[in-house]
This record gives structure tokens, C-alpha cells and sequence, in this order.
């Protein structure tokens, strides 16, 4: 690390990123706590989308290990920048022509939706020679404007995805609706919740549910009341997007 280089503009924006990390780490923890949990069973997932990688190395430097972004190729383009042994996983929209690049890039695909791009992951992976963990994305608001497995279709889809060799399902993931208020987000991430028990419960083979990723930053206080293992948080950490 040169600090000395670094413009003081960065290092302003440095010590911003430091505060609100520990401000987000310790508002998790305290949720936890509230939630009668233990804070060790939420994991704090950095969103790093639109952020340039000398923020997300920084972030990295403070404990920041597991980032998500949404875009395969924008990943691509800021990983060879990276820094640090961190952890990293697609948490946006995954197109079937997209597959081939991001199968054995990241960690675990948070974004399945459709048994279809599921089927894809597994061919890339085989031919890689490497299985893929994968999260199944609820649509548990039932917004048309999103994607995900709808509730009552997850089952039957989650039992095909489960047959397809070269993918490994680890949980659900879920993004309610923008427009809901807090308390009817709350009941979404309930409702997710009771999901994630009941395939638990199913004990389906290839099956397994250990990640529940629920709560961005507007909300993941809610999230962790209701059983999220892992919540994803942009803004609260670097502040407010800039989308060029
Ligand atoms: C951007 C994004 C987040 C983080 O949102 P913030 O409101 O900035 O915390 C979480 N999950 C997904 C899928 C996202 O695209």
C-alpha cells in the first residue's frame, strides 16, 4: 500500500468507506442480537456495482471479504484490479448467453430463476470441470417487473434444478419489491423465510439450504429479524450510486 499516492480526494472517500463499513457491521450485529441470534450467521455481503475497484480493495482491506455485483461483464472488467482474498458472487440478472463467462469466476450465482439457465450453468461447469453453487431467486413479492421462481412453482423447480449435474443449490436469495413500505417488506422476507424451512425440511438430494440471502440496505435490519443468513448492501457502504 502507497497511502502517500493517493490523491486526497481518495483518502476523503477511504475514510468514508471505513465509517459506514463499521457502522453497517455493527447495525448487523445489533440486529442479530435483537433477533435473539448470533451474529456469527449473518453474513455482511459489500455490493460493489458501479464502484471503482480502488474503493472495492479498500473495503476489501477492512474485513470487506465477500463482495456481489450485478453485472457479468462489469465484474469481469474490475476483477483483474482486485486485491486480497475475498469472495465474490453474482447477485443480478444472469442471460443464458452470459454463462460461459461468468461459470468459474465467481463463487456462487445468486440469480437463478429458470430451470433453463440452471441447465446452462451445469453444461459450462461440466465442460469446466467444476460444479457451481448456485442460489435459487425467489420472485416473493409476485412483481411482474422482476425476475425469480415464482413461490409456488419453487418446489417443483428446485427439484429439476436439483437433478442437473455441474450445479449445486445453496439456498434462496430474494429482492422484494421497490414501491412495498417496510412492514409489508418484512412480511416478504417472512414469507421467504417459511420457504427456505420447508425445502430445508424436504431434505431434497443435491439440495443444500444454507444461505438465505434477503435485505439490502434500506432493510436488512428486517431481513435478519426474519432469518437472513446474508445480507447484500451497497449504498449504506459507498454511499449513492453514480450510474454513468
Ligand atoms: C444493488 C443491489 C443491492 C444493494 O442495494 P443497496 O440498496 O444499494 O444496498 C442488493 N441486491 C441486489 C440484487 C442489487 O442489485
Amino acid at each position: 500500500m502507497q497511502a502517500q499516492s493517493y490523491s486526497s480526494e481518495l483518502r476523503a472517500g477511504f475514510a468514508r468507506v471505513e465509517e459506514s463499513w463499521k457502522r453497517v457491521c455493527a447495525s448487523v450485529e445489533e440486529a442479530a442480537i435483537r433477533a435473539g441470534r448470533d451474529p456469527s450467521e449473518v453474513r455482511l455481503m459489500a455490493v460493489t456495482k458501479t464502484v471503482e475497484p480502488e474503493y472495492i480493495n479498500h473495503a476489501i482491506s477492512l474485513g470487506a471479504t465477500l463482495i456481489g455485483e450485478n453485472k457479468v461483464q462489469e465484474f469481469l472488467g474490475k476483477k483483474p484490479s482486485l486485491e486480497g482474498a475475498y469472495e465474490a458472487h453474482l447477485i443480478g440478472h444472469l442471460q443464458t448467453n452470459k454463462v460461459r463467462q461468468i461459470v468459474g469466476e465467481v463463487d456462487v450465482i445468486q440469480s437463478v430463476d429458470s430451470v433453463k439457465l440452471a441447465r446452462e450453468i451445469g453444461k459450462v461447469s461440466e465442460k469446466k470441470g467444476i460444479v457451481s453453487d448456485v442460489l435459487l431467486e425467489v420472485n416473493i413479492g409476485l412483481d411482474p417487473n422482476k425476475f425469480g421462481i415464482l413461490p409456488d412453482a419453487l418446489e417443483e423447480t428446485a427439484c429439476e434444478i436439483a437433478e442437473i449435474p455441474g450445479v449445486r443449490v445453496r439456498g434462496l436469495m430474494t429482492v422484494p419489491p421497490f414501491d412495498a413500505d417496510l412492514e409489508k417488506t418484512q412480511r416478504f422476507f417472512s414469507n421467504m423465510y417459511r420457504l427456505y424451512i420447508d425445502i430445508t425440511e424436504k431434505k431434497i438430494h443435491n439440495i443444500f439450504m444454507q444461505i438465505l440471502s434477503m435485505g439490502m440496505s434500506g432493510d436488512y435490519p428486517q431481513a435478519i429479524a426474519e432469518g437472513a443468513t446474508l445480507v447484500r448492501v451497497g449504498t449504506a457502504i459507498f454511499g449513492s450510486r453514480n450510474y454513468r
